[in-house]
């Protein structure tokens, strides 16, 4: 089973970057492929780069 997800009020859950979860023993991080700093503080509530995900 999945871990839960961190921050789920986070924008990137949703967003179309997509982000990647990277997961560590303890804890799952948010990888942003668009920004430079590549992990943006959470949660994120606002982001000039979101794009809602399409829908499947
Ligand atoms: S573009 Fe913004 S909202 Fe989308 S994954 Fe990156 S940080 Fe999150």
């Amino acid at each position: 089973m999945d871990p839960p997800r961190p921050f789920p009020e986070s924008l990137c859950h949703r967003c179309a970057a997509p982000p990647r979860y990277v997961r560590s023993a303890s804890s799952t991080f948010i990888l942003c492929p668009l920004l430079p700093d590549k992990y943006p503080p959470q949660p994120v509530l606002r982001c000039p780069l979101f794009r809602p995900r399409p829908k499947p």
